[in-house]
């Protein structure tokens, strides 16, 4: 009995689902890069690097503990480009008599994989995904009945039910959040300190070489690729964030400053998204590095909470929502993006910062693309399909089910509320509060209206 376990370039964890089992005499492990996984949208040239070098790290150290491994790379001769394919190429090669896969991340991608059994004439096994604190079913069950939708409830019954934060049944320092505290504009004389960025090595440096080739048209510099592509340098790169990032990550969390993109925050999520490391330990080490003094709750708190609480909920709205919830638009915004969001060729600095640093290092931080690229967006009414699929592109850690309800649901308010209290519209005032862009900017900050205006500050009311 010879069982083919797919694993998916975002599923990239030794306990994943669809490993559990594994005979390492008998089963074939298939992990595929193909065209269709690497065009869908236009990505960034470093995200590709980031996903196919992974998947390929991942690969050998599967090799090295036993496991059959079939890897199909992107330039396999004979690579026919789809997912579907390859895998009806792999059971030509192994006859297995069924597969096994973990539910995929995006809706894409699950629609695909509930069609193999029918394509391939073998029973599929669709595994649910463990790696998440909330099933697919867990928040179907919290959202069921309630008229609204709001992450503050969720995350409170996620503390609740996964004890973290929690003392004598209450939450940790007598309140379940301390945001009032993490608001605070950087002072000019902090030292931003360095961070953990990984040199390539030479799989990787293959990788980019590849990428340069087949993608060199593509948005994006992959000269500074610096993400952990093992979950070994994944976890160096958390420690580094609970040593260096985490205690002033909440002062400074809604903070901007040019030339230094990423300030104190965690760097994890392209880790965190493809599988190198889980949600349960960042928590977990978060919190003991409060408990042993070396961070503060007002930190620790606020960092659990775009884990436990953010993360989790925007994947059960996805899974809630789709397929509808892509066709959003509640404030019916046609505008096309303009060409800027990918030249970085405009005279606003705030925007040119945040374009900047997502085309060097595929990053910039959730107060950058919230209140930057994201307000921007809203306020100009940009049609939200065409911000949604630029934030999809451009960032290491986009993958649509964290991605999609972040932009429509939050950055530009297309679902009218679902997700979010409020839209997260600001004027120049803001970003001027929170940043040192202004004093540099072409524009005036402090005019509403005018040629000089900051263009945050105009509407057609003027
Ligand atoms: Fe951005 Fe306006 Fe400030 Fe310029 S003045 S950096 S456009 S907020």
């Amino acid at each position: 009995m010879s069982v083919l376990r797919i694993v998916l370039g975002d599923q990239l964890s030794m306990d994943i689902s669809a490993l559990k089992g594994l005979d390492r005499a008998a089963d074939i492990v298939l992990m595929m890069e193909v065209m269709e996984e690497t065009t869908y949208v236009p990505h960034h040239k470093q995200k590709i690097v980031l996903v196919l070098s992974a998947m390929r790290h991942f690969a050998e150290e599967l090799r090295q503990i036993g496991v059959l491994v079939d890897y199909v790379a992107l330039d396999t001769p004979d690579n026919s480009g789809s997912l579907s394919n390859e895998i009806q190429r792999a059971i030509a090669r192994h006859a297995p008599d069924r597969l096994v896969v973990t539910e995929p991340g995006e809706w894409r991608v699950q629609t695909m994989a509930e069609g193999w059994e029918a394509l391939t004439g073998l029973p599929v096994e669709i595994r649910e995904d463990d790696r998440f604190f909330a099933s697919r079913a867990r928040f179907a069950a919290w959202a069921r009945g309630r008229k609204l939708w709001r992450m503050e409830h969720f995350y409170h019954e996620m503390r609740r039910e996964h004890e973290i934060l929690m003392e004598q049944g209450g939450p940790a320092g007598g309140e379940w959040n301390f945001d009032a505290e993490n608001r605070k504009k950087l002072p000019a004389s902090t030292l931003v300190p360095a961070r953990l960025r990984f040199a390539p090595n030479a799989v990787t440096r293959t990788v980019m070489a590849l990428v340069e080739q087949r993608f060199g048209e593509s948005f994006g510099e992959v000269e500074d690729f610096g993400w952990p592509v093992t979950r070994q340098d994944a976890l160096r790169a958390l420690h580094d964030f609970i040593a260096a990032g985490l205690p002033r990550f909440g002062d400074y969390q809604d903070a901007m400053k040019a030339g230094a993109p990423f300030l104190f925050h965690a760097l994890l999520a392209p880790a965190l998204n493809l599988g190198l490391l889980s949600p349960r330990e960042v928590c977990k080490e978060a919190v003991a590095a409060w408990r042993a003094g070396a961070a503060p709750l007002n930190a620790v708190e606020g960092f659990v909470r775009q884990i436990l609480g953010w993360r989790e909920y925007v994947r059960g709205v996805y899974w809630r929502l789709m397929p509808a919830y892509e066709n959003s638009n509640a404030l019916q915004a046609t505008r096309k993006l303009p060409a800027f969001y990918w030249t970085g060729e405009t005279p606003m600095r705030c925007l040119r910062e945040a374009v900047g640093s997502t085309s060097r290092y595929a990053y910039s931080h959730h107060i950058q693309r919230l209140m930057v690229t994201g307000n921007f967006a809203l306020l100009a009414g940009i049609a939200p399909r065409e911000i949604e699929r630029w934030y999809l592109a451009v960032y290491a850690d986009a993958f649509e089910w964290v991605e999609m309800p972040n932009t429509l649901g939050m950055a530009v308010f297309a679902d009218g509320g679902k997700m979010a209290s409020k839209p997260y519209a600001a004027s120049g005032a803001y970003i001027d509060r929170m940043s040192d862009f202004c004093s540099g900017c072409h524009y005036d900050v402090k005019q509403k209206t005018g040629p000089d205006a900051c263009p945050f500050n105009y509407s057609d009311s003027h």
